[in-house]
């Protein structure tokens, strides 16, 4: 399962700005977001990750950058974490905290990464989002001429799935991103969209794609495996985004620490590093969270031991616990935190 952005997005709207009719439920949710932020703020302190060694361009390949004011939080963000670049996708609105329903409200999202990254050429890159459907071919040709570096696609996450991957009416935008070389980054839900997915590839196998959050695969790498060993250009970011799904992926990834070691050195070139961040909420709870989920994402490949919230069948709610990291040595690492990302976005960063 792996309902990951919209739902995480939408829940800290709640936490942070809730809508003035708000269920029981949803006051619920609230308390108890509010209850976790006031232990993790009072577990994390302030905190932050040393630097990388030197000269190692650090990317963060997946970042939902949702309104314009986020954009001197988020660049304060990467100087003080030592990210180099990052990848500011396009959100909807459901991504964006702002309701809504499937993609309704994409192109605004589009205009506020392009308007960033005009601004701050180099170090923010922007990927648009889009309806696969024919209409916006011209549409894209459109955002590429505005600067759009790539494109995040939504419709393998199972709240913007109207019609399989691999339909018709999306063939001419698959050969259209195909053919022009643009990078893309898809959420795929590998468990329910495996085949729609594989269909995609084999139909398209020079598509510049990665696959978001282990291609959907945090919880079984069997599958990761199965996918990457079948589709030789086909990869992934690391990134892990909202609390729940995360937990589930670190906790996984932990017992499989060695499996997955094991494919880093397989494939080096195929692994990249994302966070997954979603900027809504930029108050001071807000931030620790930022600070958390950039050091646990980063930690993962980096180090030995790492943070982040844990939960186990007996305990009602997540608390912050550690977890073994990957710890990779200086040649798997340096591929994974940028030089696999500079080779995919390549002509958007000269
Ligand atoms: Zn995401």
């Amino acid at each position: 399962m792996d309902p990951i952005v919209a739902h995480h997005s939408r829940g800290r709207r709640r936490a942070h700005r809730p809508p003035p009719m708000s269920s029981r439920a949803e006051r619920g949710a609230r308390v108890r977001s509010i209850a976790w932020g006031a232990a993790l703020a009072a577990v994390l302190g302030c905190r932050s990750s040393p630097p990388p060694p030197a000269r190692q361009e650090v990317i963060d390949i997946h970042v939902h950058l949702t309104e314009a004011s986020a954009v001197a939080p988020l660049l304060a963000h990467m100087a003080k974490h030592h990210v180099d670049r990052a990848v500011i996708l396009a959100s909807p609105d459901l991504t964006s905290g702002r309701g809504g329903a499937g993609l309704s409200g994409y192109r605004a999202g589009n205009d506020i990464v392009l308007d960033a990254a005009a601004a701050h050429r180099g170090k923010l890159i922007p990927f648009v989002t889009l309806e696969l459907g024919d209409a916006d071919i011209p549409y894209l040709a459109e955002l590429r001429r505005r600067g759009a570096c790539g494109v995040k696609l939504y419709q393998g996450h199972n709240l913007f799935h109207e019609r399989p991957l691999d339909d018709p009416s999306h063939q001419a935008m698959w050969h259209a991103l195909t053919a022009q070389a643009v990078p893309v980054l898809l959420h795929a839900n590998t468990v329910r969209y495996r085949g729609e997915l594989e269909a995609v590839l084999r139909a398209f196998p020079d598509l510049q794609l990665v696959c978001a959050h282990l291609c959907g695969s945090r919880t079984d790498l069997a599958r990761m495996e199965s996918l990457m060993e079948a589709f030789p250009r086909l990869l992934v970011d690391t990134s892990h985004g909202s609390a729940g799904p995360a937990t589930e992926g670190f906790a996984s990834l932990e017992r499989e620490r060695a499996r997955l070691l094991g494919l880093f050195s397989r494939w080096p070139e195929r692994f990249l590093f994302g966070t997954d961040l979603v900027t809504s909420g930029l108050d001071p709870m807000s931030m620790e969270l930022w600070d958390l989920q950039v050091e646990s994402n980063m930690g993962l490949l980096k180090e030995d031991k790492f943070r982040f919230f844990r939960q186990t069948a007996d305990q009602p709610a997540r608390t912050i616990g550690t977890y073994q990291g990957l710890h990779l040595p200086p040649e798997l690492l340096g591929p994974a935190l940028g030089q696999n990302a500079a080779r995919w976005l390549g002509a958007c960063l000269r």
